[in-house]
C-alpha cells in the first residue's frame, strides 16, 4: 500500500459518476452531477476520467475497476456506498457534502492496493487474460477437478476438489474468507491460494490451509482432466472447455484510490464489517 500525489492541480479534474441501477443510487448520482456539473474545475466525462466516482456498493466498485482497467496507472477510484459502509467505499450517501468538500481539496493523492494477473491457457492453442481486484476463482463443472498446483516451479501437490481461489490482498476479506482464508492487509505484495472443498483421505492429500504466496512467484495450476471449467474473475464469469493451465501473479499495475482523510484505516474496515460495535 503506497500513498503519493500525482495530479497536476492547475488542470480541470475529469469526473466518470457511475452507478448502480439502486433508488438511492441514482439520487446520489443525481445530486453529484448537477453540483460538479456547475464547478469549474471539474469536468463530467466517462472517456478517460482522472477521478471515477462509484455509487453503490464494493459490487458497483468491482464493475468501475473493470469498466476502467486498461487505465489504472491514470485513473483514482472513490467508493460511496449505498447502505452500509463497504471494503472498497469510504462514503456512505448520506455524506455527500463531506465527499465533495474533500474532492474540492483533493491534492491529487492516491491509496494504492496490489491486483492480480491471470493467464487461462487452452489445449487449443488459445489464451486468455484477465486482472481481478478480489479473486480469481477455477471450477470444473461436471465432475471433481483434479489439477496439479504449482508455487514457483515446485510441484505442491495434485489437488482434488471443487476448485481454488487465488485472492488479493484486498479480496481476502471476500471469498477468500468465506473459505477459511486469512485476512491480509494489503501492504503485503502477496497472493493467497485458498482451496474450495478439497478432498482429504488416506489416498488423496493437499496442503488444506491456506498459502501466502509472494509477488515474485507465480501460481501454476495443470487441470489433470479435460471438460468444461468455470473461472470467475471478481463478479465476471468465464466458461471454458479444456483448460491446460492457469497461471496467477500479481499484477505489474495496481488500483489507485483517491486518498482523502475519509479513507478508512484497513483494520477498521475489518471491524466494522466483521464484529461491529460491541467490543
Ligand atoms: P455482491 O456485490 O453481492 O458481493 C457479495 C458480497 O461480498 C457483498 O456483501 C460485498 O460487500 C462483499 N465483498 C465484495 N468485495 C469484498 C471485499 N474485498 N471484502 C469484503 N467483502 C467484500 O456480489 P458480486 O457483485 O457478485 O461480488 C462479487 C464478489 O462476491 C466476489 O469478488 C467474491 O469475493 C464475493 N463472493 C463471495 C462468496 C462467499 O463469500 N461465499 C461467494 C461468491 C462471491
Amino acid at each position: 500500500m503506497t500513498q503519493t500525489n500525482f495530479t497536476d492541480k492547475n488542470k480541470v479534474t475529469k469526473v466518470a459518476i457511475i452507478a448502480n441501477g439502486k433508488f438511492q443510487s441514482k439520487k446520489v448520482a443525481n445530486k453529484l452531477f448537477s453540483v460538479l456539473r456547475d464547478d469549474e474545475a471539474f469536468y463530467l466525462t466517462k472517456k478517460n476520467p482522472d477521478i471515477v466516482i462509484s455509487i453503490g456498493g464494493d459490487g458497483m466498485l468491482l464493475s468501475a475497476f473493470h469498466a476502467y482497467e486498461n487505465e489504472l496507472n491514470r485513473v483514482r477510484f472513490v467508493g460511496i456506498h449505498t447502505g452500509h459502509l463497504g471494503f472498497y467505499t469510504d462514503y456512505l450517501d448520506n455524506q455527500v457534502d463531506e465527499f465533495l468538500k474533500n474532492l474540492r481539496a483533493d491534492k491529487g493523492e492516491k491509496i494504492s492496493y496490489p491486483i492480480l494477473d491471470v493467464k487461462v491457457n487452452l489445449v487449443d492453442g488459445r489464451e486468455f487474460t484477465a486482472t481481478a481486484l478480489n479473486e480469481v476463482t477455477i471450477k470444473r463443472i461436471e465432475k471433481t477437478m483434479v489439477a496439479d498446483v504449482v508455487v514457483n516451479k515446485i510441484r505442491m501437490e495434485r489437488f482434488r476438489g471443487d476448485g481454488l481461489l487465488v485472492a488479493t490482498p484486498t479480496g481476502s476479506t471476500a471469498y477468500n474468507k468465506s473459505l477459511g482464508g486469512a485476512i491480509l492487509h494489503p501492504s503485503f505484495e502477496a497472493l493467497q491460494l485458498t482451496e474450495i472443498a478439497s478432498l482429504n483421505n488416506r489416498v488423496f492429500r493437499t496442503v488444506g490451509s491456506s498459502m501466502i504466496i509472494p509477488s515474485k512467484d507465480k501460481i501454476e495450476l495443470l487441470p489433470r482432466r479435460t471438460g468444461s471449467y468455470v473461472i470467475n474473475v471478481d463478479n465476471k464469469t468465464y466458461h471454458f472447455r479444456n483448460v491446460e493451465q492457469v497461471t496467477y501473479q500479481l499484477s505489474d499495475r495496481k488500483i489507485n484510490f483517491m486518498a482523502t482523510p475519509w479513507h478508512t484505516s484497513f483494520w477498521q474496515r475489518v471491524k466494522d464489517a466483521f464484529i461491529g460495535d460491541d467490543v
